[in-house]
């Protein structure tokens, strides 16, 4: 049984040494085959190990798509240390107090983040050609160690191990750390394994344009590319073309985005060239329009799956692949091995076809949330995890909202994706985000920010043109109190609008651009 991550690398190393583990798609094109990648992991894991680091103890990995990321993710796995990703590219008050938080030990960090934190007294290693001032030390410095005649310290036994601590992508006030354990983490990839058909298989060459430091990029994408031996593709920032000649290029068989890069290539020219080759097209991670996967698949000339998931889940819960192709708005069944369950606001389960919160229950889950593990699954095992889903007779999961997200009019729920769907359907929206706000009389109100898709549109005219669109679809209560025309909402990292961070920023007005 496998106990440990890392393992799956040395398991690559032995059957196909020779074979290409990862390539980066930029700059040299640097690549790595299975046996050297299993060299750099021992490697690393003997330098880190030579600094005194223990089992437990965390590291942090604030890097973009590069090989020192793989590297040391598998190098301080092996020895039982905590990883914990971090995105290089958040604000630098966001990033230090992450690593504060989770009390990392020592940062192997991007060149631009290495005088941030040597001036933070944190050991800090930087990726990169450059020879660094001290005491920043370059990564090609800890290749040169070698485990040595005794080898590594025995890896810890227990596959309950923490191996990642993971915000949750809400990058604001109510911001959880996730745990997850190598049990997770080994579970998902082995669920993700057994669909049929397979996303991933040996033959086939994985892009990640997707960030490394999120779950579904790290564990969906990078952790089942090597529990199969497929060889994967580092691609460290998305750009429209330059990505499609890449996966032309590097022969890509297998391509999961995310919904703002089926945007950006729907209906492009050369989309479909571009992936002639590719078997399995998949988006996760944030919503995405019904109408906008229909438009993809006919102009890519793939059908585009979906999968839900949640970093509580290590992610993967559902996916399109292998069931039928004919329902753009769901995002499949639930992988083998991960018991769903829609239940109602007093705990009993919804009536059949009614919506209700996603309760789930299976090896892949989160043991708790940082620091001290409370939160995760009850005595039963099984996790609320805050998602409103509608479940179908054959099984198919739906999405509706997030629970937090939910608005409560008059007692009436008001699920913000139904108010948005419509207005974004309005004249003049390029996007829009609904939140709920006080309100004397009902006790929450509807208010819809929108961002306009022409610029210097008169505000109160296309408020009115959009309450008017409104009336005529939707029941009286969702139609919005108030529709503020903005000039741009806030994101998360995988795509979706952040509801937190526009609902701080409402707190605080004034901030990004709110009138
Ligand atoms: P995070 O763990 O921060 O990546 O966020 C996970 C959340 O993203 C889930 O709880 C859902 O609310 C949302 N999400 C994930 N996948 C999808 C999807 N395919 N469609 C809609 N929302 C999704």
């Amino acid at each position: 049984m496998t106990v440990n991550v890392a393992e799956l690398v040395s398991r690559q190393a032995s059957l196909d040494p020779h074979g290409t583990a990862l390539v980066e798609a930029y700059g040299t094109e640097r690549a790595l085959t299975w046996a050297a990648l299993d060299d750099q992991v021992s490697r690393v894991a003997a330098w880190l190990s030579g600094q005194g680091l223990v089992a437990g103890q965390r590291v942090a990995l604030v890097l973009t798509n590069r090989l020192e990321l793989p590297v040391t993710y598998f190098a301080a796995l092996r020895l039982g240390l905590v990883v914990v990703p971090v995105n290089p590219r958040a604000p630098q008050d966001e990033v230090t107090a992450l690593c504060a938080t989770t009390g990392v030990r020592l940062v192997v960090c991007d060149p631009d983040w290495a005088a941030t934190f040597a001036g933070a007294g944190l050991p800090t290693v930087v990726a990169g050609d450059d020879d660094p001032q001290a005491p920043v030390r370059p990564f090609s410095h800890l290749l040169q160690v070698s485990p040595g005649p005794r080898g590594l310290p025995p890896a810890p036994a227990d596959p309950e191990t923490t191996a990642l601590l993971m915000p949750t992508s809400g990058t604001s006030t109510d911001q959880r750390i996730v745990i997850l354990s190598h049990r997770a983490l080994l579970a998902n990839i082995e669920q993700v394994a057994a669909v049929e058909p397979a996303p991933v298989s040996a033959d086939d060459v994985v892009v990640v344009m997707l960030p490394l430091f999120h779950v579904f990029a790290l564990n969906a994408v990078l952790g089942q590319a090597v529990r199969q031996g497929a060889c994967t593709v580092l691609v460290d920032r998305f750009d429209r073309d330059e990505t499609l000649r890449v996966i032309a290029r590097h022969g890509v068989t297998v391509v999961p985005l995310a919904p703002p890069v089926v945007a950006a290539w729907c209906g492009r020219p050369g989309v479909q060239t571009a992936l002639a080759g590719v078997r399995v097209l998949l988006s996760g991670a944030a919503p995405i329009d019904a109408d906008l996967v229909e438009e993809f698949g006919v102009s890519s000339g793939h059908p585009l799956e979906q999968g839900y998931g949640l970093t509580e889940a290590g992610p993967v819960v559902t996916t399109t692949l292998g069931r039928s192709g004919d329902k753009p708005a769901s995002v499949g069944a639930p992988l083998a091995g991960i018991e769903l369950r829609l239940v109602d606001k007093d705990g009993t389960e919804a009536e059949p076809g009614d919506p209700g919160e996603i309760w789930l229950r299976g090896p892949n889950l989160l043991s708790g949330f940082w620091p001290d593990a409370s939160g995760g699954p009850d005595d039963d095992g099984w996790f609320a995890t805050g998602d409103v889903g509608i479940l179908d007779a054959d099984g198919d999961l739906t999405l509706v909202d997030r629970l937090r997200d939910l608005v409560i009019v008059s007692g009436f729920n008001v699920y913000p994706r139904e108010v948005e769907e419509v207005l974004a359907d309005g004249p003049g929206v390029a996007e829009v985000a609904v939140v709920g706000v006080e309100d004397r009389e009902t006790g929450e109100a509807v208010r819809a920010y929108v961002v306009a898709s022409r610029p210097g549109a008169d505000p109160d005219t296309l408020a009115a043109a959009l309450r008017e669109h409104a009336r005529g679809r939707l029941a009286r209560f969702k139609v919005p109190r108030e529709i503020v025309v903005v000039d741009s909402l806030p994101h998360t990292t995988t795509g979706e609008i952040s509801k937190s961070r526009l609902r701080a920023a409402q707190a605080r007005r004034g901030v990004l651009g709110l009138q």
